[in-house]
């Protein structure tokens, strides 16, 4: 007689089933965490939209009012308009280019490219930048630095530029700012940009790449306006070149931000 077949259910390990709740754990804990960031995001961008939108609409006002204004009255409400529309230009430009750059579906331009003759190349156009006329650069990458990067051009200049200029708007006029290259163990290329200014606090650092952090306004200097997601964006853009970035850095003597980048 044909015996009758059992059904066997699946054998699941006790230990299986504990890792799978523990990853479901760590899963939950990671999407809690990204949804209070999101609503942090959230919140600091409207407040950053609505600052510049008050000033705009009260210097509208002013004008609207239109008894009595003198030329000087003009002039200075327009002055105001111009460089709060800038402001709100440039969070929105920002914040569209890193939800960009965040899209994993949008893939990068990746090519494999000669680290020196890029790194020199860079450092050559921003020599004549007017950005950079009140400080010190200096080129310190090694011409034997034959080595390869997979780079999506474009957004490492932008990475480059994001660095740069931070250098640039946190240092005093003399700084000095440095573009830096080296190898990093045998197959690892760090690129780094120094400058010997502000600096930035211990507490601080950790948190400079949340694009939901602000270090103090007390400690910006007055002439720097910027969307708050420069380093957000730099660390989108190589996260996404599978590298990482880090920044050291001593409150008045000055900051290192250094990429580090596989070799390809
Ligand atoms: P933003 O410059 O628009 O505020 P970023 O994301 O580029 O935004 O930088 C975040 C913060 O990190 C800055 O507000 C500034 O306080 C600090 N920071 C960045 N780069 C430097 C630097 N090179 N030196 C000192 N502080 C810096």
């Amino acid at each position: 007689m044909k015996s009758k077949n059992k059904f066997k259910a699946p054998q699941i390990e006790n230990e299986t089933i504990e890792e799978l709740s523990l990853k479901l754990f760590e899963a939950n804990e990671q999407l809690k965490k990204e949804q209070k960031e999101r609503a942090e995001m959230l919140s600091n961008i409207s407040h950053d939209l609505r600052a510049p939108l008050t000033a705009i609409r009260s210097a509208v006002d002013f004008l609207r009012s239109g008894q009595g204004l003198t030329m000087d009255d003009y002039v200075f409400s327009l002055n105001i308009i111009d460089r709060r529309t800038k402001n709100l230009e440039d969070l929105i430009n920002d914040m569209y280019y890193l939800f960009c750059v965040e899209d994993t579906s949008k893939k990068l331009n990746l090519q494999k490219v000669e680290a020196f003759p890029f790194l020199e190349e860079y450092f050559f156009d921003i020599e004549a930048d007017s950005r950079y006329e009140t400080k010190k650069l200096f080129f310190d990458v090694p011409d034997n630095l034959n080595y390869r990067i997979d780079i999506d051009i474009q957004k490492m200049i932008r990475v480059l530029d994001n660095l740069m200029t931070n250098a640039a708007k946190y240092s005093d006029a003399g700084a000095s700012i440095t573009l830096k290259g080296e190898l990093s163990g045998p197959d690892c290329l760090n690129i780094s940009v120094i400058d010997t200014g502000i600096g930035i606090s211990g507490e601080a650092i950790p948190h400079i790449f949340n694009r939901t952090y602000t270090v103090s306004s007390s400690r910006t200097p007055d002439s720097s306006t910027g969307s708050g997601l420069g380093l957000s964006i730099v660390k989108a853009i190589i996260e996404r070149m599978n590298g990482e970035v880090t920044c050291e850095s001593t409150e008045g003597v000055g900051s290192t931000f250094t990429i580090s980048l596989p070799v390809v």
